[in-house]
């Protein structure tokens, strides 16, 4: 039997091919995943097909909407910040299947971080940047405010604050790839005071055809003016009193 069948299939069915190489060092992370997860925990995911499906498949399905994004921007390469990664998704499947995106990984929590570290060192990525610190911090410090193509974040917070999170790292012109559950209407319209304070506007929600990820859609954001910068408040605040 061939190594992530089921993640070829679905990639194939977004029309995503990945190299042989790719799919070896994804195996090889799903590996490591289930081997660090035997005494530290990182995810509740533990089966090997659910993890290629729920974890693996997920953070794939962004990577349709960066390629478009890197066309749109006439540029190969692209800098992603995925903010609250946890043991990396969707930020290291993404840097892993596309060695022209530089990815920061940001994570509160220092054991998923050092699970990150752990995993670049494994499979020698060069691409990626794991941070241990809240977002919050992060996103007032010059060298990351306002400097990336995209932003991503999966399972981290609702729409009013992940706006807030997430916007205050995107140059303007950038794009914000959110991964949520579907019918998320109310929760989309929830974020609209959030969005005009943080110079965002919804630009669309895309929902994968594959029956594998029928609970999945991601919310894209268009970053059109620079966030004001008391943005992000201090840790903890978007989402506990989020902008309303
Ligand atoms: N994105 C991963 C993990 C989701 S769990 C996945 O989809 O599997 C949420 C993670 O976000 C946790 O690891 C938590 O430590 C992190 N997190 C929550 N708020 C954060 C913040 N403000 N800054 C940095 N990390 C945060």
């Amino acid at each position: 039997m061939s190594q992530l069948d089921t993640l070829v299939r679905i990639c194939a069915e977004m029309e995503l091919e990945l190299s042989e190489e790719t799919i070896d060092k994804l195996d090889a992370f799903r590996s490591l995943l289930i081997e660090y997860n035997q005494h530290t925990n990182l995810t509740a995911i533990r089966d090997p097909l659910e993890i290629e499906i729920k974890l693996l498949a997920d953070s794939l399905a962004l990577l349709p909407l960066i390629q478009a994004e890197m066309l749109r921007n006439g540029r190969e390469a692209g800098t992603v910040i995925d903010l609250g990664t946890g043991a990396g998704f969707p930020g290291l499947p993404l840097a892993i299947a596309n060695p022209a995106l530089h990815v920061t990984l940001v994570d509160a929590t220092r054991k998923k971080v050092n699970f990150i570290e752990h995993v670049g060192q494994e499979l020698r990525l060069t691409n990626i940047a794991p941070i241990h610190a809240r977002s919050e911090d992060v996103a007032h410090k010059a060298e990351f405010r306002e400097q990336f193509d995209i932003v991503t974040a999966r399972a981290v917070a609702s729409m009013p604050a992940l706006v807030e999170l997430c916007l205050p790292f995107l140059r303007i012109d950038g794009l914000a790839l959110l991964t949520k559950g579907r019918s998320i209407g109310d929760e989309v319209a929830d974020a609209r005071k959030a969005l005009d304070t943080l110079g965002g506007d919804l630009f669309d929600i895309w929902e994968p055809d594959v029956l594998e990820l029928d609970n999945t859609s991601i919310v894209q954001l268009r970053k059109f003016k620079a966030s004001p910068s008391q943005y992000p408040r201090s840790p903890g605040t978007p989402a506990n009193n989020p902008i309303r």
